[in-house]
Formats: structure tokens, C-alpha cells, sequence
């Protein structure tokens, strides 16, 4: 049984070292055969350089290298695509999800006979309360929004075998959420809890618009119930209208005299369509956006250069 381990690296030099013998001493300790897929996802600082030195020492390292940054969910994809093994692992390169626990879960995967094990975190360290905060509600809100149900507080970190690579390399999609697509795929899948670490060195290499980005790819891509927000919005304003009509039609009969009236109402009426009107034609435009960039077909990566894969 050969394993694939697909490690994406975005200005990482700090952690790299660490992160090889971590990752090294893990693997060979496991007796199989492996390698390790980093992928440099357009690195500004020495990733690739480093990188580079590994790759000629060890065999086992395969590097493949972006012409610039195409972001995280591509970065796995490209390694996704041109692993060998029998079965992968998806890993982060900060030592958050440690290396330690791949035996573990390939231990749970010959077990169960199953096609995919996903790591679900037990604890969160070191991490900021925004972020914590912030990742629990989004993935509520994802299944609320979504006719599936995923796995909460499960990121990218899990093993796949042959069947799920497979089945992965016929996705045509350009916006990836890979850890949404994975368990829309179904198979046998079986949770592995884990603790999460704290990143061993160097800082997030998740901006806030890289988190946006990645919450949007996800509710975008896996649910419509957006685009019917409008229907519901629109029943409302219908029905506040209504309600004053019979209240104008009241002071038309009624009121005892003529003065200047419903200046404010007027306004409030404005302001208040108008912004419902703004945002759903913002929410047609996320689809709309999703939609040109398909069509366009363009690739999700553009490799510069492939060290160690033999041809
Ligand atoms: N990463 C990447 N491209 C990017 C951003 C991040 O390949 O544009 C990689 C990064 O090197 C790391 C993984 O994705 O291996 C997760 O990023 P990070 O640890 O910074 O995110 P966090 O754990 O803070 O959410
Ligand atoms: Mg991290």
C-alpha cells in the first residue's frame, strides 16, 4: 500500500523544517511506502528554496510549484490530482493537525474498510476567540443553508482512498470547497477526533478576505436557499405594504385636515425596498459570478515546475 501525503505551502519557511521531520519520522516510522506532495502555492519567501533542498536529498518529496498564488482549496487540488498512492492524506504544513495521528487514521481506515476518514477537532488551541467564534457558527449556518448535511468542525484534514481520488478527479468544478465535496460524495465515511495545535511557527496564512473567499465558495456552492431569500423579502415588503394602503386610505377618509403627511413613511419606504432590492441583486450576482467563472473554463492552477515526478 503506497501513501500520498499533500501538503500545501504558502510562504511557510519558517515551519518547513519542523514540519519534514515531523512529517518524515511519521511516515518511514509506518513502514509503507510513501510521498509527499508540497505544493508551493506561490510562495513569496524561501518556501520554494527549502523545498527545493528536501526534494534533492529524499526522494520521497515531490514538489510541485504554482506560478503564483492560487490559494489553499487549489493548492490541495493540484496535489489531489497528481498523487499516486492508494490512499491520500490532506494536511496542513503548520504542524496544526499533527503528523502523529496519520497512522491512527490509517489504522481506522483498514478497520472499517471504509473510503474516507475526516478529522474532527476535539479542541482548538491558540487560536483566537473571533476565529473559534466565528468557525462554529459558519459551519452551522452552512448546514442550515444547505439540503446536506455536513460534518461540523471538520476542515480539509482527512485520508481518501483510490475510489474517492477517482471519483474527484471527474469534478469539472472550478470554486472547490473541498471538505463540502468530499462528504457530498457520501461513500463510507468515518469521523476521527482529534485535538488541533497550536501552528508550530510563522503566522495564518488565512487573511480575513481568504476566509471570506472560502465561507462564500461554500454557501454559494452548496446552497440555493440564498437566491429564495429574495421570494421571502419580497412577500414581507408586499405584506408591510399592504398594510399601509389601508392605513393611507384611513387618513384620506378620516384625517381632520390636509397637512403635509407621511414625509417620513415615504422615505423609510424607500430606503427600505432599496436595500432589499441592492441585496438580493448582490446575491444573483455571487451565482451569476460563480456561473462566468465556469463558463470561462480557465484552470484552477498553473504549474510552473514538477520536481521529482517521474514522467
Ligand atoms: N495555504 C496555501 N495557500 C494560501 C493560504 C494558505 O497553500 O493562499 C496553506 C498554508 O501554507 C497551510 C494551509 O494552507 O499549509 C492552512 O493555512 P493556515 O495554517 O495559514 O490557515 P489557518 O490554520 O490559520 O486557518
Ligand atoms: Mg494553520
Amino acid at each position: 500500500m503506497k501513501l500520498s501525503v499533500i501538503i500545501p505551502c504558502y510562504n511557510e519557511e519558517a515551519v518547513l523544517e519542523t514540519s519534514y521531520t515531523r512529517f518524515s519520522n511519521v511516515l518511514q516510522s509506518t513502514g509503507y511506502d510513501y510521498e509527499m506532495i508540497m505544493v508551493n502555492d506561490g510562495s513569496k519567501d524561501q518556501t520554494l528554496k527549502i523545498l527545493s533542498t528536501f526534494a534533492q536529498k529524499d526522494k520521497n518529496i515531490k514538489i510541485i510549484s504554482f506560478s503564483r498564488n492560487f490559494g489553499h482549496q487549489n493548492a490541495v487540488t493540484a496535489g489531489l490530482h497528481n498523487c499516486s498512492g492508494d490512499i491520500a492524506v490532506i494536511i496542513d504544513a503548520d504542524l496544526q493537525d499533527p503528523p502523529e495521528v496519520i497512522p491512527e487514521m490509517v489504522e481506522v481506515y483498514k478497520k472499517e474498510k471504509c473510503n474516507v476518514v475526516y478529522a474532527v477537532r476535539n479542541k482548538r488551541k491558540g487560536e483566537s476567540f473571533f476565529k473559534l467564534i466565528t468557525a462554529k457558527l459558519y459551519y452551522r449556518t452552512l448546514n442550515y443553508l444547505s439540503d446536506y448535511s455536513f460534518p461540523v468542525d471538520t476542515g480539509d484534514f482527512r485520508l481518501v482512498d483510490r475510489k474517492v481520488l477517482e471519483t474527484f478527479r471527474q469534478f469539472p468544478e472550478k470554486h472547490k470547497y473541498l471538505r463540502g465535496l468530499f462528504s457530498w460524495m457520501g461513500f463510507k465515511q468515518i469521523p476521527f477526533y482529534y485535538n488541533r495545535d497550536e501552528r508550530a511557527a510563522g503566522e495564518t496564512k488565512y487573511s480575513f478576505q481568504k476566509m471570506i473567499k472560502l465561507a462564500s465558495v461554500g454557501i454559494f456552492g452548496f446552497s440555493k436557499k440564498p437566491l429564495k431569500l429574495a421570494i421571502s423579502l419580497g412577500t414581507i415588503s408586499i405584506l408591510v405594504a399592504l398594510v399601509m394602503v389601508i392605513w393611507i386610505i384611513y387618513l384620506q377618509i378620516f384625517a381632520q385636515d390636509n397637512v403635509v403627511q407621511g414625509w417620513s413613511s415615504t422615505i423609510i419606504t424607500i430606503l427600505f425596498l432599496g436595500g432589499i432590492q441592492l441585496f438580493t441583486i448582490g446575491i444573483l450576482g455571487e451565482y451569476i459570478g460563480n456561473i462566468f467563472d465556469e463558463t470561462k473554463n480557465r484552470p484552477e492552477y498553473i504549474i510552473q515546475e514538477k520536481i521529482n515526478f517521474e514522467e
